[in-house]
């Protein structure tokens, strides 16, 4: 098994821990076609990124929306 080790994040969603699709490049899990996002959060002084997958995305949105 061939691993990609370019960087030392492995991208998976913070909520269900899902890996994403193997894609090129993350701007393409971001776009439509795979509706991944990807939020800047600051921790501990350091600015952290976080992965949502399509699903836990809408669910987080929906929970932090209020109305
Ligand atoms: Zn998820």
């Amino acid at each position: 098994v061939a691993t990609s080790t370019t960087g030392s994040e492995e991208i998976k969603c913070v909520d269900c821990g899902r890996s994403p699709p193997p894609t090129d490049t993350n701007y393409t899990l971001i776009g439509a076609r795979h509706g991944w996002r990807l939020k800047r959060a600051e921790s501990d002084g350091r600015t952290v990124m976080a992965w949502y997958c399509p699903s836990c995305w809408q669910a987080q949105r929906k929970r932090a929306g209020g109305s």
